[in-house]
């Protein structure tokens, strides 16, 4: 699979079947500022940032990088992207010890046969939800712990559509990672409430209609027996 528009101004510009097949899906909005969701698991930096060029981009514009949780398959190219160009990183407060620390088994890095490097966050969101003003479009975080203890969802409303960033909605629910099924039930219902038209999701892609959000939503409430 190529890089490619979801809808204006957002795009999907890595993941299994994009850029590595240990990376978590990356995103990519283009609000006046560019802005990442989510890294991949680090070995692909390169074809991140290629893709986001061959979209038109110039990375030099990669303002901020919002982390929806401190795995690896979702942190691991943050470091280097920040480097490189001086993006800031964002993460929930809960989930950013384990960037901070280089933990190797809070980060799931273990679990990848790598490591990742001690690294500083910009932003720590705070509150149970947190709107960032982009230009004239409002992003909003909402804290959805449950597969790690600060993990968050992002959503927007555009062109008459709302479309939300979840990723790892899948789990696992483990006890290594802090994972904890009672907050999983209440924050799949809180997204459930949004009442999404397009979840731009972890490793599985994208689902481009309410029904098919509900389904793979209620299909892991189901699996987990949180209904
Ligand atoms: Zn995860
Ligand atoms: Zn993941």
């Amino acid at each position: 699979m190529r890089p490619s528009e979801i809808v204006k101004d957002i795009f999907i510009v890595g993941g299994p079947d994009i850029t590595d097949g240990r990376d978590g899906c990356v995103y990519l909005m283009s609000l006046g500022e560019l802005i990442l969701i989510d890294t991949g698991a680090g070995w692909s930096v390169d074809k991140i940032i290629n893709d986001v060029n061959i979209l038109g981009f110039d990375c030099k514009n990669l303002s901020k990088i919002l982390l929806t949780h401190c795995h690896i398959d979702h942190i691991g190219s943050a470091p280097e992207i920040k480097r490189r160009f001086g993006s800031k990183i964002y993460i929930h407060k809960l989930d950013a010890p384990p960037l901070e620390n280089g933990d190797p088994i809070l980060t799931a890095a273990t679990w990848y046969q790598t490591t990742f490097p001690p690294t500083p966050v910009d932003v720590k969101f705070n509150l149970q939800e947190e709107t960032l003003n982009i230009g004239d479009q409002k992003v909003t975080c909402i804290h959805t712990p449950g597969h790690t203890p600060g993990s968050i969802s992002i959503y927007l409303d555009k062109d008459g559509k709302r479309i939300l960033f979840g990723q790892d909605l899948h789990g696992p629910i483990l006890k290594e990672f802090g994972s904890n099924l009672e907050d999983y039930g209440r924050s799949t219902k809180k997204l459930l409430d949004l009442d999404v038209d397009i979840l731009c999701e972890g490793h599985f892609g994208i689902y481009k209609t309410k029904k098919e959000v509900k389904d793979y939503i209620l299909s892991y409430r189901r699996q987990y027996g949180v209904e």
